[in-house]
């Protein structure tokens, strides 16, 4: 089909992030409960004139090692916080930067879904950007911070949308 395009995706972040949830609803518009992800999910999501080839990585601390497997051939890169979850913020935070300082991954765009914004108590997306200090540490790369709520998919195609637009 002309002008249409096909980039490969890689979802990471904690466990229970909404990793899983996020790709299902995108794929399915519909919620599936799931087992944590052992080993990874893929799926093709179109949006607009893009295939998207979702790349969902399971990521509890034991399956953190294999992340860098899936690193080559990589457009973009979405990593999804829990932005209820205080207390794993900065383990979070450690796990992002320790995957873009990747050499592989230097020229990736750099997708933040702050998710989970329908739990009260919930850092907004500003505040998890802040947290984050993307800014101040990315020099090269773009990076964009949309909140989402992956039961409803607020904020979803919000997300692909900037991938898409930001991407050749
Ligand atoms: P993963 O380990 O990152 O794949 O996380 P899952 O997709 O398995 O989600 C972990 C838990 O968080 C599940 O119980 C989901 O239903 C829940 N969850 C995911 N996204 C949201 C969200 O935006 N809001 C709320 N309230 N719960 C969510």
């Amino acid at each position: 089909l002309f002008g249409s395009r096909e980039m490969k995706i890689l979802m990471l972040g904690l466990d229970n992030a909404g990793k899983t949830t996020i790709l299902y609803k995108l794929k399915l518009n519909k919620i599936r409960t799931s087992a944590p992800t052992v080993g990874f999910n893929v799926e093709t999501v179109s949006y607009k004139n893009v295939k998207f080839n979702m790349w969902d990585v399971g990521g509890q601390e034991r399956l953190r090692p294999l992340w860098r497997h899936y690193f080559p051939a990589t457009t973009a890169l979405i990593f999804v916080i829990d932005s209820h979850d205080k207390e794993r913020l900065r383990e979070a935070k450690e796990e992002l930067y320790a995957i873009i300082s990747e050499k592989e991954m230097e020229n990736v765009i750099l997708l933040v879904w702050a998710n989970k914004q329908d739990l009260k108590g919930a850092l907004k997306p500003q505040e998890v950007s802040d947290y984050l200090q993307l800014g101040l540490n990315l020099k090269n790369q773009l990076w964009c911070v949309v909140g989402s709520n992956a039961l409803t998919g607020q904020g979803l195609v919000e997300g692909l949308s900037w991938i898409s637009n930001n991407t050749p």
